[in-house]
């Protein structure tokens, strides 16, 4: 609770750290000129983008969930990531920028704010930080930046 609340402090006071949580904005999304569908259709495997072929006109779909042959209209590509290509063993791989392996993160933890420390365990785990040194600095430089990638933005602190 007080490690809290100091961190929070601190991350008032001094800007964004290691330790400051990261998400998707989709504030940021909204507000922006760029389409979120379009970037989540990037995301896709190669065997489901070519099964899309588009991110148009896939936004609502009957979606048949084959365990229980339950029938729910859902946006087709947020369906295909979560149960199919967030689950692929490259998913998050060394062939990425680190902003979309960031972005691919938080698309398979629902989007759980998460730290540059913790995202750097995590591509460290992941094998994605193979060919580049992603450490906590250097994440939190990227998403610390002037320019926003992807919508990735400092979560707000919880209350
Ligand atoms: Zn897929």
């Amino acid at each position: 609770m007080l490690e809290q609340s100091t961190r929070v402090h601190a991350a008032r006071r001094f800007g964004p750290g290691v330790d400051t949580e990261f998400h998707i904005d989709h504030d940021w999304w909204a507000n922006s000129n760029l389409d979120y569908r379009f970037h989540l259709y990037q995301q896709l495997c190669d065997e489901c983008r070519q099964r899309f072929r588009t991110h148009v006109d896939t936004e609502a779909v009957d979606w048949v969930d084959a365990e229980t042959g339950e029938v729910r209209r859902v946006d087709a590509l947020t369906e295909c990531l979560r149960i199919n290509c967030t689950h692929q063993p490259d998913f998050i791989d060394d062939t990425l920028p680190l902003t979309a392996a960031c972005f691919r993160v938080f698309l398979s933890n629902d989007n759980r704010p998460l730290s540059p420390t913790e995202l750097s365990g995590i591509f460290e785990q992941s094998g994605a930080s193979r060919r580049s040194q992603w450490t906590p600095q250097e994440i939190l430089r990227i998403l610390n930046g002037k320019q926003v990638f992807m919508g990735i933005r400092p979560a707000p602190a919880a209350p």
